[in-house]
């Protein structure tokens, strides 16, 4: 059994500066620790919990092996009772979920292909090593000076560790979740009004399927299923329909890449080095572009 001495980081070296906001699982700190660092603080209830805290800690041994241009470089955890912190190098640039959403910029098709390649590198090397990253959203999607970094992984299982994911009773969807879900995911979030969601049957396929979503925003620059309530959203993703691409004026061989990453059965979506060839056979220019999406020329995007 490993000892709460042997985390990586001790509490007491870590410089925490200012917080820079708040996600589901706690809040993420300004900090430095050899260099600029981001910490994010979990709440933590249930510490006697001494196999939930020994799972986490494998966990975290994963994170530690990782290594590629793609992902934020995992630097350690540490522990101060009842606090266990996730130390990160600091990405400088601005999310994708900023870049689209809150600024509304327009990716040409190359840098727009070039960004969901890079994404898909970082994801087949993450699933290659066996983790499923379970929260993949524009949000957790870093973009500095072109580079893709790739956040959050795998930290949705510590959820169970977490206050403030204990939901009481019924359904509770943090905005902007739901899209990222593949039907079986909403399938059992339905079958299960009580739902933990450390048991939510998160696979490799559906990293895939939320790999669609941020496709979908990217050439978009919005939501798929924009406007609509949760519930119809549930029922339609549940039943197999999918946001209409009608709007979307690209390439047949764009739209397959949307369509096939979400494919109703897991075992039928392609996994991120098909997904990754596919992208790499895309045209480098947009053929056409949708209405809904015109050219800025007044602010391009390329931090
Ligand atoms: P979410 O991903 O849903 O935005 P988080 O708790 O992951 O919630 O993040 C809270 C805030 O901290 C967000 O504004 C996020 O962009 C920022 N953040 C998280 N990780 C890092 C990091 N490694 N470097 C810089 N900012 C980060
Ligand atoms: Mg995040």
């Amino acid at each position: 059994m490993l000892s709460l001495r042997e985390w990586d980081i001790p509490f007491d070296e870590l410089k925490m500066g200012e917080p820079i906001g708040t996600g589901r699982f706690g809040t993420v700190y300004r900090g430095n620790w050899h260099g600029d660092v981001a910490i994010k603080v979990l709440n933590m209830d249930h510490l006697d919990d001494e196999k939930t805290l020994e799972a986490f800690k494998i966990e975290v041994t994963t994170f530690r092996k990782t290594r590629h241009e793609n992902l934020v470089l995992f630097m350690g955890a540490c522990m101060k009772l009842p606090r266990l912190a996730i130390v990160t190098s600091m990405c400088k640039g601005m999310t994708l979920y900023t870049h689209i959403h809150l600024r509304k910029d327009k990716f040409s098709m190359h840098k727009t292909t070039n960004v969901a390649q890079q994404i898909s590198q970082g994801m087949g090397y993450l699933h290659a090593r066996g983790i499923v990253h379970k929260d993949l959203k524009s949000k957790n999607i870093f973009l500095e000076n072109g580079k893709v970094v790739i956040t959050d992984f795998g930290l949705f299982s510590v959820t169970k560790l977490c206050y403030g994911n204990r939901k009481g009773d019924g359904l509770s969807i943090p905005p902007g979740w739901l899209c990222y879900l593949s039907p079986e995911i909403i399938c059992s979030l339905t079958a299960n009004q009580k739902y933990q969601e450390e048991e939510l049957p998160f696979t490799q396929s559906s990293d895939v399927y939320a790999f669609g979503t941020v496709w979908y925003e990217l050439l978009c620059g919005d939501w798929p299923f924009k406007g609509q309530p949760p519930e119809a959203i549930i029922w339609q993703v549940g039943k197999g329909m999918k946001q209409s691409l009608a709007n979307l004026q690209a390439s047949r061989d764009v739209k397959d890449i949307l369509m096939l990453c979400w494919t109703f059965k897991p075992s039928d979506r392609p996994d991120f080095a098909t997904v990754l060839k596919s992208l790499e056979r895309l045209p480098k220019k947009r053929l056409a572009r949708s209405p809904s999406h015109p050219i800025h020329l007044s602010r391009s995007a390329e931090s």
